[in-house]
């Protein structure tokens, strides 16, 4: 069968805050959507073999932050390819609590949805947490991240824990085929480094061949050095 149908249902990005005793953790999530106007009840699924299942099905507690546009895939990267389990996701990030004592990150969060979870739904690979929402609030101004803007303009991956994983986007595929260039992927997290785009953020200009890259450089995205990467 072609899913590619799937490809267009629309999402946002959420930063999904759980916690358990003094563990803080967080994760990006796309699938999270608002189910019931009352009471107010809102979804998120969640893969099992993430920290944050786990500390969901202990605690019965998340706290939803919307992640906005303005936030970058360092940012994104924390969040979304690195594990709990082996990083303290909050250690060098501002935070505040929700009533949960869910963390809410202090920057790149327009608004926080904090839930009590009532119900959970086994399906296969994913829970689907289900919770009344106990609190919420505005934290910042700004555009709401959607997961097309995160691939389209961000060119971010999909880790193959996410309900949505799909192997390469449109736009990587369109590229591929465009370009001349020697591009190098992530094998750690997907990122792909592109000579045309460069790595601002991280002091490479546009035009800057893999190879003149210093060792220094990091991943933008997960962090590892360029011996992580693989021409692509
Ligand atoms: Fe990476």
């Amino acid at each position: 069968m072609d899913i590619t149908p799937l490809f267009t249902i629309t999402y946002g990005l959420y930063v999904v805050g759980s916690r358990s005793g003094d563990k803080l953790n967080g994760q990006i999530a796309n699938t999270v959507f608002q189910v019931t106007a009352d009471p107010v009840k809102v979804a998120v699924s969640i893969n099992k073999t993430e920290l944050t299942h786990e500390l969901i099905s202990r605690t019965g507690k998340c706290c939803i932050g919307v992640l906005s546009e303005e936030a970058d895939m360092a940012f994104i990267g924390n969040f979304g390819f690195k594990s709990g389990r082996e990083v303290d996701k909050f250690a060098s990030m501002p935070y505040t609590l929700a009533p949960s004592g869910c963390p809410i990150p202090g920057v790149n969060i327009l608004a926080y949805i904090d839930l009590d979870i009532c119900k959970n739904i086994d399906v296969d690979t994913h829970t689907v947490f289900i919770g009344e929402v106990k609190d919420c609030g505005i934290t910042g101004e700004g555009t709401p991240m959607t997961y097309s803007y995160y691939r389209e303009v961000l060119c971010g991956k999909t880790p193959p824990t996410a309900p949505s994983y799909r192997s390469e986007s449109y736009k990587e595929q369109k590229q591929k085929e465009e370009s001349t260039m020697k591009k190098y992927v992530c094998n750690i997290c997907g990122y792909v480094y592109d000579p045309e785009i460069g790595d601002p953020d991280g002091g490479i200009e546009p035009g800057t061949a893999f190879e003149d890259i210093p060792d220094g450089w990091v991943c933008p995205v997960c962090g590892v050095g360029k011996d992580q990467f693989s021409e692509q």
